[in-house]
């Protein structure tokens, strides 16, 4: 029976009854993942849970293959980058729809009341660290994806399953590695669906990008009574810092975006100040003497430096770069260093990208409301899809509150998962079984 064919008069209703049925099957599925700890850094335990994925979905019709990052940032024998990608095939041709989820968590930190790794269910909630971020996205898009291939047995095309690592850390060991080795060629795949936290009734359309640089400022050393016979590196950062206040940050404060981007307070350029560190080192803990008296000869700071779509890396670089030489002009024996630590360009997906439509449409179906389109603040693993994958069809959307993400006591619903997962399995639906469009 053919795609076409099975779906003529096809009542989703059944879908949504068989995702309700896999409730308990969901719960134990998202306790089972919190309690592997891949914990990242250092990036533990991605074989287990790879091969705990790879028994799952092979019981499941799929062909599956765990692929290591050989040679990647954090790569080791000790902590191997694991990774898992499973593809079913439909009956007749099609396009793919690939769910992306990253299977690393942050630290635990200080705070919690629930065990980060015991998955405890209270009152609907899953606790955990990654409960939310993203282990409950993984689990509501197998259980999607499960019901979806019981119900819609003749569907077209492809589905698959991915569980990446280190996207916590940039995910080079993850999706960028698998995006080089040809897995998000739109060749292959047409639509992606990362199910990071955003909430069940928004579209996440893509990210602003990132440019991380050390700056340091050059002194002399010289004794700390007699400063004149030096020159303090510290002084010169100063004047950086006032420059910053007196033009960049009210130059980025004026630039806005058409990124949607949540919360709106993002929806300009900004910037941190991630550290700032001048003069002598820094003592170890168990030294309580003074320190001696000396003029800095080096001052470093970090700059963390947020970007839109409407700005290019070049000019956000040769901003901070004018500026700095714009201090050289005030200040005779002003120098610097300028030390890129890392880059990260912006992704929009188009509003009116097959992807987006879709999963805005089902989630009109299931809510009975118009899908939120959002853009973050911060990146996730969309950036390697679109800059080295080439496929522009990608959104984040997924159950979970994002300012729960990295929190203590970090928790999902369970009702917001069977939502999220539903509005899942219709977009694969409306995706892969024409007339049910
Ligand atoms: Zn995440």
């Amino acid at each position: 029976m053919g795609a076409l064919a099975f779906s003529r008069g096809m009542d989703l209703s059944a879908l949504d009854t068989a995702i309700a049925a896999k409730r308990d099957d969901l719960i134990a599925l998202t306790q089972d993942l919190i309690r592997m700890p891949t914990l990242n850094p250092p990036g533990q335990d991605y074989r287990l849970i790879c091969e705990y994925l790879d028994r799952r979905l092979k019981g499941h019709g799929f062909q599956t293959e765990l692929i290591r990052a050989h040679g990647t940032p954090g790569d080791s024998e000790k902590y191997p980058r694991w990774n898992i990608v499973a593809r079913r095939e439909g009956s007749v041709a099609g396009d793919c729809v690939h769910f992306n989820s990253h299977t690393d968590v942050v630290e635990v930190g200080s705070g919690w009341t629930r065990d980060p790794f015991g998955g405890e269910l209270i009152d609907g909630k899953i606790y955990g660290r990654g409960a939310c971020d993203m282990k409950g996205g993984l689990a509501a898009s197998i259980i999607a994806v499960e019901a979806f291939l019981e119900t819609c047995p003749g569907f077209a095309g492809a589905i698959e399953i991915s569980g990446t690592a280190d996207e916590e850390s940039g995910g080079y060991g993850g999706v960028a590695y698998l995006a080089e080795q040809g897995y998000f060629d739109p060749a292959r795949v047409q639509h992606v669906i990362i199910p990071e936290p955003l909430n069940k009734d928004r579209v996440c359309l893509g990210h602003r990008g990132g440019w991380w640089a050390e700056i340091e400022t050059f002194g002399e050393i010289a004794h700390g009574s007699m400063p004149f016979l030096g020159d303090c590196a510290v002084r010169h950062m100063g004047a950086v810092l006032d420059r910053f206040e007196s033009d960049l940050f009210p130059a980025m404060a004026k630039r806005h975006t058409e990124m949607p981007v949540v919360p709106a307070g993002a929806r300009s350029s900004t910037m941190n100040i991630n550290s700032i560190h001048g003069g002598q080192k820094e003592q170890d803990d168990d030294f309580t003497g003074l320190p001696a008296h000396c003029v800095p000869d080096s001052c470093r700071i970090v700059i963390d430096r947020r970007f839109l779509v409407e700005e290019t890396l070049e000019q956000v670089r040769g901003e901070v770069t004018a500026l700095l030489d714009g201090v050289k002009s005030d200040r005779p024996t002003f120098t610097y260093a300028l030390r890129e630590l890392n880059s990260v360009l912006p992704s929009m997906t188009d509003a009116h990208a097959p992807v987006v439509e879709t999963v805005s449409a089902a989630i009109r179906d299931v809510l009975g409301r118009d899908a939120q389109h959002v853009a973050s603040p911060g990146t996730y693993d969309q950036k390697h899809i679109d800059r080295i994958g080439k496929l522009k069809n990608c959104i984040a959307y997924g159950p979970g509150v994002l300012e729960l993400a990295h929190k203590p006591d970090e928790w999902i619903g369970v009702d917001d998962m069977i939502d999220s997962a539903r509005v899942m399995g219709r977009s694969l639906a409306k995706l892969l079984l024409p007339s049910a469009k």
